[in-house]
């Protein structure tokens, strides 16, 4: 298992992996990493696609899910179907806080709303994330980000060293399209998630403000923090998200 960065060839991999199906980036994370490995997993509308790709070689992977505690019952129901289903190694970290208590510190007024997203995923968001990285300590990071989901995600290579935790962050679906996603969804019988045939194309949180569903035609993540300029909760950001 190699964990050193000098032993890795960034440069050299990702020019393979541009191309690569992400099966093939998995089986290379499996056979270099092994138990070092994690996965992150919001079970969301596109999730069971690197789910899938990553326990046919890694069955065992640790996969950590951030509840928040203003995900929908419908996220969470979908994640103990599927952590049954497909006898997940499903690591949950929740926000050190008690969701309505904090709403009320902080003003939050009306749980359908946030006035404060940064500070609101900051705590329970990328709190909880940062702890199961300093806990887990994984040598690599998998991840379901794509590149059309954002123009910070444009910018990212599919292997990248991640200062943050201090681990690889490989991102097998990097460059995929939505309609390869699912095509691969539809292949392999993978289930949606409760809410996708509702409209709902990107799925976070429950406040109006930063899940909703989209129209024909829309963006697929613009259901996400609609009218603000935040595209990130923060997890795939170097820096976190205000903390
Ligand atoms: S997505 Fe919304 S509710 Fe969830 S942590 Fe961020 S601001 Fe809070």
């Amino acid at each position: 298992m190699l964990t050193e960065i000098s032993s890795i060839d960034a440069p050299e991999l990702n020019r393979r992996f541009h191309t690569a199906h992400p099966s093939e980036i998995c089986g290379w994370a499996a056979e270099t990493f092994g138990d070092g490995l994690v996965l992150t997993s919001s079970f969301g509308a596109e999730s069971l696609c690197a789910i899938h790709l990553v326990i046919a070689v890694k069955p065992d992977i640790p996969i950590v899910f951030i509840n928040t505690g203003y995900l929908f019952p419908e996220t969470l129901g979908f994640m103990e179907a599927m952590r049954h289903r497909y006898h997940l190694n499903v690591r949950e970290y929740h926000s050190r806080y008690d969701p309505m208590v904090w709403l009320t510190i902080h003003g939050e007024n009306d749980p359908r709303q946030r006035r404060d997203v940064e500070a609101c995923c900051a705590a329970h968001k990328n709190e909880p994330f940062d702890r199961a990285m300093r806990e887990l300590k994984p040598a690599a990071w998998i991840r379901g980000i794509r590149a059309e989901q954002s123009t910070h995600r444009a910018q990212l290579e599919v292997l990248r060293w991640n200062s943050r935790t201090a681990c690889w962050a490989i991102s097998p679906l990097l460059n995929w399209n939505r309609r390869q996603v699912h095509a691969y969804m539809k292949q392999h019988q993978l289930p949606d998630h409760p809410l996708w045939a509702k409209g709902y194309a990107s799925i976070g949180c429950n406040p109006e403000t930063c899940t909703r569903p989209i129209a024909p035609g829309d963006h697929h993540r613009s259901g996400r923090w609609n009218g603000l300029d935040k595209k990130e909760c923060g997890l795939h950001l170097d820096h976190g998200a205000g903390i």
